[in-house]
C-alpha cells in the first residue's frame, strides 16, 4: 500500500507564506495525533557546521516547534557531535555552532542539545538482529524521548550518494560506534595521473589522514574515517573510491540503524524533509557549494522511506541550470555514480516504510 506524502511548493504568496504551509503541512499529515500532552519531544535538527550555509534555518524549525507546543509537547533541538574533528567535535564547542547558526530557544523557540553527551558517548544499545548489525548505539536524548520530529535538509553524499531521512537518522541519531560502522567500508584513493598535489584534500581532511609523501599525495588507510570529502573537494576528480566491501552495505546499516533508532516511538514519528538548497554535498561541511536545482518545496510523512524517495523523484524531476535531454538522476550523476537507492529498497525489505506513495499538494 502506498504511504501518503504531502508536499507544499518553496517559497509563498501573501498570506500563505514558507511558515503557514509549514502549519499546514504538520495538520495535513496528521502530526498532531502523534504527540501527546507533556512528551518531551526531539526535533532532530542540523545546525550546520561553521562555515556552511545551505542548513534548514532555524526560523522555519520554528514554524515546526511552535506546532508541537501547541500539541502540548515540550519540544527541544537535537543532533549527535562529529565523528571527526570540527567545529561540532564536542557538545560544548557543538552548542556554540548551534547558537552561531540561530538554533537557540529565541530563534527557534526550543533550546538546543546535544544528543549524545559531552565527548559522545551517551548512548543506549538497542539489540536487532539485521544482516549487517546485530546492535545499534540510539544517542540518548533521541532514544529517551517520548515523540521524534526529524527536520532533514535533502542534499548529495559522497558516501551515500543521497542523503535523506534514513541518512539523517542513520548517522545523526547514532552513536559514534555506529557513525565507524557505516564508514568502514569506503577508504579514498588517488590517480597520480590527475593529481596536481594543489593539496586541497590535504588542507581539508578532517582526520589529518592525507600527506605528502615523495611529491605525492597519500591517505593512511589506518586514519582515514572514510568521510568522503577529499572526493567532493578534488578540482581534478583524481580521488576515487576504493571500496573495501560491498559497496551497499553503508547504505544498508543507515536503514537498520534507523529502522533501530525509531524502534521504540514509530507511532510518534513526523517527518519533515526540505527541499531547498540542494547541494552536492550534506551540511557538514564548512562550506557550501552552488545547489544542484532550485528550491522545490517541504514534504511531511509518516513514512521515512516514503518521504526519502518523493524528496530525489522530486529533485530529479525537476530542471536544473545547463540540463539537456535526459539528465535524470542528480545524485548519481554528483559522485562517482554511487547506487543510492539501495538504502531505500532495502529500508522497504526490513519493514520500514514503503517507495510507494501518493504525493498530495498541500497550498495552492
Ligand atoms: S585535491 Fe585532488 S588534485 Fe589536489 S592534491 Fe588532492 S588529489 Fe591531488
Ligand atoms: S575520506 Fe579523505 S578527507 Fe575523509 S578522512 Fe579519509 S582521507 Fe580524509
Amino acid at each position: 500500500m502506498a504511504s501518503k506524502v504531502y508536499f507544499a511548493e518553496a517559497g509563498g504568496r501573501p498570506r500563505q507564506g514558507p511558515l503557514d504551509r509549514l502549519h499546514m503541512l504538520f495538520e495535513a499529515a496528521g502530526f498532531p495525533a502523534r504527540i501527546t500532552k507533556r512528551d518531551l519531544v526531539a526535533v532532530k535538527v542540523h545546525v550546520g557546521e561553521r562555515g556552511s550555509t545551505s542548513f534548514v534555518p532555524p526560523y522555519y524549525v520554528s514554524a515546526i516547534v511552535e506546532d508541537v507546543t501547541r500539541c502540548g509537547g515540550r519540544p527541544f533541538l537535537t543532533d549527535s557531535g562529529c565523528l571527526y574533528f570540527s567545529a561540532r567535535y564536542n557538545a560544548r564547542d557543538h552548542m556554540v555552532v548551534a547558537a552561531e547558526h540561530g538554533f537557540t530557544i529565541e530563534t527557534a523557540g526550543a533550546p538546543f542539545l546535544v544528543a549524545d553527551g559531552l565527548r559522545g558517548s551517551d548512548v543506549r544499545t538497542v539489540e536487532v538482529n539485521f544482516k549487517n548489525l546485530t546492535s545499534v548505539d540510539v544517542v540518548s536524548a533521541i532514544h529517551d524521548a517520548n515523540s521524534l520530529v526529524v527536520v532533514t535538509h535533502v542534499t548529495g553524499h559522497a558516501l551515500t550518494g543521497f542523503a535523506g531521512t534514513l541518512k539523517n537518522l542513520g548517522m545523526g541519531a547514532a552513536g559514534r560506534r555506529m557513525k565507524l560502522a557505516v564508514h568502514d567500508q569506503v577508504r579514498p584513493g588517488v590517480n597520480h595521473d590527475l593529481c596536481t598535489v594543489c593539496k586541497n584534500c590535504l588542507d581539508n581532511c578532517p582526520a589529518e589522514a592525507v600527506d605528502i609523501v615523495d611529491g605525492q599525495i597519500v591517505m593512511d588507510p589506518d586514519v582515514c574515517i572514510g568521510c568522503g570529502e577529499c572526493i567532493s573537494i578534488c578540482p581534478e576528480k583524481a580521488v576515487g573510491v576504493l571500496w573495501k566491501g560491498d559497496p551497499l552495505a553503508a547504505q544498508e546499516k543507515l536503514a537498520e540503524i534507523s529502522a533501530a533508532v525509531l524502534a521504540n516511538k514509530r507511532d510518534r514519528c513526523c517527518f519533515f524533509t526540505f527541499l531547498i538548497n540542494i547541494t552536492p554535498t550534506c551540511d557538514c561541511w564548512n562550506y557550501s557549494a552552488a545547489p544542484l536545482v532550485g528550491d522545490i518545496g517541504y514534504l511531511a510523512s509518516s513514512d521515512p522511506v516514503a518521504i526519502d524517495q518523493a524528496a530525489a523523484d522530486l529533485v530529479n524531476g525537476a530542471g536544473g541550470p545547463g540540463d539537456g535531454p535526459g539528465a535524470t538522476d542528480r545524485f548519481r550523476a554528483s559522485f562517482h555514480s554511487i547506487d543510492w537507492s539501495r538504502q531505500l529498497s532495502y529500508a522497504e525489505e526490513i519493514g520500514l516504510g514503503t517507495r510507494s506513495y501518493e504525493l498530495e499538494r498541500i497550498g495552492d
